[in-house]
């Protein structure tokens, strides 16, 4: 139940350009980032508020969303609104450094943390999913997916193959809605991909948006293609049609040069994994006609396809799982080696947690794709020693459509985030900018989840439960002034499995902005040093004392 009579679902996006709608840019970048979430350029199902990931909803229901953009609208700059699961529920006096929001979604407590419960609760119009950055209102459409995919994949060649992908051949399955971004991820870090999908039209559509370079004939064209551009050291990405777990063993069989091996179908869900012995054409039908016998033949194929990716890393391949429980399916499958090969996070971005690394990313409130552009400049200027950096705007630049108001998202970590504000924040007080611009980030960062299927799994020290860290996180970015705050349950792996907070900021051109900017921009990055040196990583440890953050029991 989302809307009613007076408040029926509707076309929203955000005002551009510089006429205040609200009583100031802090209130303004709220109300504009809440209308963006819900532009039917950058939500999934802008109808029912649902933004992405599922049902991640940006307000509970089509009067709660017209209650805040109300109360937005006439929020003085020292009152606070309140946000439970997207209705706002008060306003309070406080003061200007405070939040003009402070956002609380999907929250339950521990025994009732799960879908069944939440469901209840949702039905009867109590709560609302909120996902990650859906009702937090800065989610910039699917340039985010490719950007944490490119940093994976880079990741991966700084750790095994000197900092670039040239002259090596990525095996990967799934060119879905996410798994899509894999081939343009993989040649943007200059190597070549192997990305088989089942569904031949999922290739046809990478191909047609430019994220998949050229379709192969058959298994030995596609070979063929690849050893040839990884030979002349030229990116390529080539789409193959072919179930997985068939393709993944005969490339074994064959002894095939496959240097890099993953995997993005949809096995999160058995039903939504081709079994090896269903035709394509036949799968949904079959999924729905005996459920249980499709989970066990599916699981079986994964476990098949499981064994192959095990024994390529038995050769020398570095080969891990891309967060989508295919080796917990495998291993229900009774394979027992399925965990052999190590998760995406603990391989790869762990070691960039540790360095408060994570999704920084900005929008132009101004909606002027010209605003985006000098940001990047300015940021290449900012760190001109960054190489991985310049790669990604330089490609992000030629390749990346604007999805609602222009925003950009690229990695940095504890020292550069707040330099980046600082600086956006004096091209808006001196005119290089049109308007002020949001910055904040996913909550999918270094020191702002628990989640311990995913951003803290294997932690050193067995932490990957705890979640005091993220509740920290929020509540030193809501002192350090923050422009709206967010506490969320269950996002990214579902309900009962995270919880996580988020943070925005506005850049308004203000000298009080940029007070607010450096201390939120240092502290925020900062939670995820002080996890992981609290966790016992070492390399944070270091990263702590060189750029100066303090410790207590590591102190006296
Ligand atoms: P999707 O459903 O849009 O796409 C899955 C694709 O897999 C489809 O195109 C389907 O045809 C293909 N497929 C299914 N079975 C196959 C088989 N046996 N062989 C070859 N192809 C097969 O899903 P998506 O949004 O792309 O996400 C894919 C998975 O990755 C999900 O499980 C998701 O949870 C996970 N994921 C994880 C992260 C992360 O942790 N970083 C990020 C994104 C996605």
């Amino acid at each position: 139940e989302v809307s009613s009579p007076e408040h029926q679902a509707r076309p929203v996006s955000a005002p551009r350009g510089t006429e205040l709608n609200t009583l100031g840019w802090q209130q303004e970048g709220a109300l504009r980032m809440l209308m963006n979430n819900l532009d039917p350029e950058v939500a999934e199902h802008p109808d029912a508020l649902v933004v992405y990931g599922g049902t991640g909803q940006a307000a509970r229901t089509w009067e709660a969303y017209d209650g805040i953009v109300r109360t937005l609208k006439t929020l003085k700059s020292d009152e606070t609104l309140l946000v439970q699961s997207g209705k706002p529920v008060g306003v309070f006096r406080t003061n200007e450094w405070a939040p003009r929001v402070l956002i609380a979604n999907s929250n339950l407590v521990g025994d009732w943390a799960n879908w069944e419960d939440f469901r209840k609760l949702e039905a009867e119009g109590l709560m609302m999913y909120g996902q990650m950055t859906a009702g937090s209102w800065i989610y910039i459409g699917t340039q985010g997916i490719l950007q944490g995919t490119f940093e994976t994949f880079g990741a991966v060649a700084r750790k095994r193959f000197d900092g670039t992908l040239a002259g090596t051949i990525t095996l990967t399955a799934g060119l879905g809605g996410m798994g899509g971004a894999q081939p343009l991820a993989v040649t943007m870090n200059e190597g070549v991909a192997i990305c088989v999908d089942c569904d031949v039209t999922r290739i046809d559509r990478r191909i047609e948006h430019r994220y998949l370079d050229v379709k192969a004939d058959n298994l030995d064209h596609a070979l063929e293609l690849a050893i040839e551009a990884r030979d002349a050291k030229k990116p390529l990405s080539i789409g193959l049609e072919g179930n997985a777990a068939e393709i993944f063993p005969e490339l074994l069989k064959r002894d095939a040069p496959i240097d890099i091996v993953t995997d993005q179908t949809s096995a999160h869900d058995p039903l939504a994994y081709l079994p090896t012995e269903i035709p394509f054409a036949e799968m949904k039908q079959e999924a729905q006609r005996d459920p249980q016998l499709f989970t066990k033949k599916s699981r079986e194929s994964m476990a098949a396809q499981v064994q192959a990716m095990v024994e390529f890393q038995d050769r020398g391949a570095e080969v891990f799982d891309y967060g989508n429980s295919i080796r917990d399916e495998a291993r229900k499958a009774g394979y027992d080696r399925a965990f052999e090969f190590p998760g995406f996070v603990p391989a790869y971005i762990r070691p960039l947690f540790e360095e408060g690394l994570g999704p920084f990313r900005w929008a132009a409130l101004s909606g002027d794709p010209k605003d985006i552009e000098a940001t990047d400049r300015a940021l290449l200027e900012l760190f001109p020693e960054n190489d991985h950096l310049r790669r990604w705007i330089t490609m992000a630049e030629e390749k990346v459509a604007y999805e609602g108001l222009p925003a950009r998202i690229c990695w940095l970590g504890y020292g550069e985030r707040h330099r980046a504000g600082l600086k956006f924040n004096e091209m808006v007080a001196n005119g290089e900018l049109s308007a002020p611009v949001a910055i904040g980030r996913d909550h999918l960062d270094s020191g702002s989840v628990a989640s311990p299927y995913r951003e803290t799994e294997a932690m050193k020290d067995g932490s990957d439960a705890v979640a005091d860290w993220p509740l920290l996180n929020a509540l030193v970015n809501t002192s350090s002034g923050a422009s709206w705050v967010s506490i969320h349950h269950g996002g990214g792996v579902g309900m009962g499995r995270s919880i996580h907070a988020g943070q925005v900021c506005i850049a308004d051109g203000s000298e009080l902005a940029a007070q607010k900017l450096e201390r939120v921009l240092t502290n925020d990055p900062g939670m995820g040093v002080i996890r992981h040196v609290d966790a016992g990583y070492e390399h944070a440890a270091n990263v702590a004392e060189e750029r100066g953050v303090r410790i207590p029991m590591t102190e006296g």
